[in-house]
Formats: structure tokens, C-alpha cells, sequence
């Protein structure tokens, strides 16, 4: 028997891909693919996009994120923010001076309370505005173990 049999080759081809198309963000396991939620089409990404909008908003407004997601709606009242996740109905967990995560610029203000997407969490990511500039944000997808497992840390609190 030979060392290594040729049919596992394309087993290999595909159990690394998704490392390939993730590029080069080392420090993240490659995440066990079967089909990845697309941040483009994945129904609990989008209303985290929906989100995004009225942080800024309030963002821009108050030079500070809101401390509670009810100060967020209440800026669009007549459009309801969808804060719990379609797939698992939990809500969503709001952390208003963000969570550092390993490997990672910026901080995770909103995310899923439950990994419910092949085993992972959709979360906002606020870029770092401490030098003035606007506020950036971006929908992610993170993997459970390499986010909520190891140490998520508290972002320094940042002067009101
Ligand atoms: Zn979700």
C-alpha cells in the first residue's frame, strides 16, 4: 500500500479551498466548508447591513455609538430594525464599546448571539474612528472558534 493514495488528492483540494479563497488571514482556522453563508445573499447579513446605516447615522450625529440598540431604532421609527437573527430567532448581541477581536482591525459591535451559520456568528464590524475620521463598518462573518473561544477582548473604553 502506498503512502499516499491518489484519491486523496482532490479530498485535500477541497478540504483547503476555503483557505485559498479566504487569501492570506492567517491566525483564522479554515473553517470546516460545506456551504458558507454569503454576506450577499444571506438573509441575516442583510439585516445587519440594515443596521449599519442608523449606526453611522447616529454615528456621525452624536460622535459616539448609541448605548442601547433601542436609541438606534429610535431613529427610524417608522422602519423596524430587524435585531434578531432569521436563522436561529435569537437576538442580536449589541456590545456598544466593541469587542477586539484576535487578528482583527476594528471592533465587533453587533453580532449573532448563537452560531447558527455552518457553525458561525454574522457580526458588524466598526472601523476604529478614534482619530475623527467617519466611522467605517462591515458585515462579517466570523468563525466561532477562532472569535468567541479564545479571548475576545473588552475594547479600551474610549473618552465620551
Ligand atoms: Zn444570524
Amino acid at each position: 500500500m502506498p503512502p499516499s493514495c491518489p484519491k486523496a488528492a482532490p479530498r485535500l483540494f477541497w478540504a483547503i479551498l476555503p483557505a485559498l479563497l479566504a487569501g492570506c488571514q492567517m491566525g483564522e482556522p479554515s473553517v470546516p466548508e460545506v456551504q458558507r453563508p454569503s454576506v450577499k445573499t444571506d438573509p441575516c447579513a442583510e439585516q445587519l447591513h440594515d443596521v449599519c446605516g442608523p449606526l453611522l447615522l447616529y454615528h456621525s450625529t452624536h460622535q459616539r455609538l448609541p448605548k442601547t440598540l433601542e436609541q438606534l431604532q429610535a431613529l427610524s421609527p417608522t422602519e423596524p430594525l430587524h435585531l434578531t437573527c432569521p436563522q436561529s430567532d435569537q437576538p442580536y448581541i449589541y456590545a456598544p464599546h466593541g469587542l477586539q477581536l484576535p487578528g482583527r482591525s476594528g471592533r465587533l459591535v453587533l453580532y449573532d448571539g448563537q452560531p447558527s451559520h455552518s457553525g458561525m456568528r454574522w457580526g458588524i464590524i466598526v472601523g476604529n474612528a478614534e482619530n475623527g475620521g467617519p466611522l467605517t463598518t462591515r458585515v462579517v462573518l466570523l468563525p466561532e472558534e477562532s472569535v468567541f473561544t479564545q479571548d475576545a477582548q473588552p475594547a479600551p473604553q474610549a473618552g465620551d
